[in-house]
């Protein structure tokens, strides 16, 4: 998800619960401004809040089911912690008239303890109709968009089948992809054009599953998507089947790597399949498949030539594209881009900005570099999800630099220093909830500008082999989770000291460096920082000459003329006070 996307969550959240959930809200401000209003104005001001509510509301009914409450994530259930999911099999009918799906999806798992009850998600806007586990009949209850299914004879450790058949009108996306659910658009021929986001509130939006960041369907997943003919079904991994009966077609798409699960998903639309090839920086050829509305086919090109340049400079600094045994995929969808593994979504709108004489579109890049940093790199709960936005948003930085050079690079940089909130921390705890990490904003910024921070203290040398060791050891990566403690310890163990205070300082509290210049004697400054907990380098200018100087807990004095400056360039958040 691209950073402008999730500074609007809170936003929007306040407006819509206001709106549409929290009438109440409103009374004061009509109450205050009763005085000052005749009659008319009174009546006019009630007139258009009354008719706003009421479009609100025939814009379309299902709009307004109470969902905006759904988050993913948060503390992971015994019941959850008992079972490793292994796959899923999502078979849906989707009915682009009604609005609606209908199927049933079957889910591998294998479980670590012998049990009573099996806990799954699924929100309370479909209606099961029949659940089976090993092929046979279970008792169920759903409520709390939880599925809670039991047996008397209990379920024995190891493997089990659990099919559940569903069927519903899903939660139409109010403000898509921060808040989630089905979009059900028209392209400018009048075809149907559907696209599906559920980072923010999981799987369980439209699929039954283990809605937890910690678990990701080791043998991947089989979507088979039937929709009205003639519209095309783009998904994850590979199409291995598509048939077309009585006017609906059947796409089958298939993965064989882990996915997250607000990753497995599919669009729809009147696509053309624009296909290219790309051979990697390890030689191998992948197939690139574009999804793009037949009448937008004159942007394809373009989008694809742009995406193989962005792929050199993702694979120089972070290695082979991490999804070579199936394909490059994008889907043009009618909101903001989202990672979805093998088949990342990017608007209708084709904005490009030049940067160094190349033309650039950081929703396309920001959301291909979530390939490594996401899907290929990902993190075990929400609370790590820095590694994912922070670094997908330093590999921008990376792009400016190899598109535009270092002053590019430093611009894009102080951008990122100069958003940061600090309103809470970016690593907030242990299994907190997806709305809990995102409404900050920070994980993008400051989490980018802390890995420049990281660069300046350990070195070129030692950051960026780290850096492509973390996209591309398979202790970190596939089927494996990372937190920041993983990250800490591998760039601690490369750098060769402890980093733990430097990665606590910046990502677990919102403090910045407190740095005090003071004359203590002629062109003598004492340089202390104040609030220090390791010692740290800093360019120190004096003298109008710049060097790299360690500053402990004691702090230095430097002869200076006048006052000396320290870390001109910005490598820290910092406060630097003149005494
Ligand atoms: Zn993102």
């Amino acid at each position: 998800m691209g950073v402008y996307d999730a500074l609007l969550i809170g936003l929007t959240h306040v407006i819509f619960k206001a709106f549409l959930h929290d009438y109440h809200l409103m009374k004061p401000m009509i109450k205050s401004k009763t005085s000052r209003m005749n009659k008319f104005s009174m009546f006019l001001f009630l007139f258009l809040i009354v008719c706003g509510i009421a479009q609100a509301q025939n814009r379309d009914d299902i709009n307004n089911r109470d969902i905006l409450y759904l988050t993913s994530g948060g503390k992971l259930q015994p019941l959850q912690a008992n079972m490793d999911i292994r796959h899923y099999t999502i078979n849906l009918d989707v009915d682009v008239a009604k609005k609606s799906i209908a199927g049933s999806t079957e889910i591998k798992l294998n479980l670590e303890k012998t049990t009573d009850s099996l806990l799954l998600d699924l929100i309370h806007l479909y209606q099961v109709t029949k659940i089976l586990v090993n092929n046979k009949p279970v008792l169920y209850q759903h409520r709390d968009d939880k599925l809670f299914i039991s047996s008397t004879a209990g379920f024995k450790s190891g493997n089990q089948i659990v099919y559940i058949e569903y069927h519903g009108i899903p939660p139409v996306a109010i403000k898509p992809p921060w808040d989630g659910g089905f979009t059900w658009e028209k392209d400018k021929s009048g075809n149907d054009w559907v696209s599906i986001n559920i980072q923010a509130e999981g799987g369980k939006m439209y699929f039954p599953c283990k809605d937890h960041p910690s678990d990701e369907p080791n043998e991947g997943v089989d979507l088979k998507i039937s929709v009205p003919a003639p519209l095309v079904v783009a998904g994850p991994g590979l199409l291995v089947n598509m048939s077309t009966k009585k006017n609906k077609s059947t796409y089958h798409w298939k993965t064989n790597y882990t996915i997250s699960n607000y990753c497995i998903l599919f669009n729809i639309g009147k696509y053309k399949v624009v296909k290219d090839e790309l051979v990697t920086t390890l030689g191998n050829k992948v197939p690139i498949e574009y999804y793009v509305l037949e009448e937008d086919i004159q942007h394809a090109q373009k989008v694809i030539e742009t995406k193989k340049r962005d792929n050199r400079i993702l694979e120089k600094y972070f290695g082979e594209y991490p999804w070579a045994k199936e394909k490059i995929g994008i889907a043009e969808v009618p909101n903001s881009g989202m990672e979805h593994q093998t088949m990342i979504t990017f608007d209708n709108k084709f904005i490009y900005k030049n940067i160094g004489g190349q033309e650039y579109s950081a929703n396309l890049f920001h959301e291909y570099a979530h390939e490594w940093w996401a899907n290929k790199v990902t993190n075990k709960d929400w609370g790590h999800m820095w590694i994912q936005e922070g670094i997908a948003t330093y590999a921008e930085a990376l792009a400016m630099f190899e598109l535009g050079g270092e002053a590019a690079y430093n611009e894009i940089i102080a951008g990122h220093r100069k958003n940061v909130r600090n309103k809470k921390a970016i690593v907030p705890g242990e299994e907190v909830t997806e709305e809990e990490v995102y409404s900050g904003g920070d994980i993008y910024g400051k989490g980018s500008f802390f890995m420049h921070s990281l660069r300046y203290l350990i070195g070129d040398e030692v950051f960026f082999p780290t850096l492509k060791k973390l996209a591309t050891d398979p202790a970190y990566t596939y089927d494996q989770f990372v937190t920041t403690s993983d990250v800490e310890k591998l760039f601690s163990t490369e750098a060769g000291k402890d980093l733990k205070p430097f990665f606590d300082f910046f990502l677990r509290t919102t403090k910045v460096l407190e740095v005090g210049i003071k004359e203590v004697g002629f062109q003598k400054y004492q340089i202390k920082v104040e609030n220090s907990f390791m010692p740290l380098p800093f360019d120190i200018t004096s003298n109008e000459k710049t060097s790299r100087m360690v500053i402990a807990k004691e702090g230095i004095i430097v002869n200076s003329a006048l006052p000396p400056q320290v870390d001109a360039k910005g490598f820290y958040l910092k406060k630097v006070t003149l005494q």
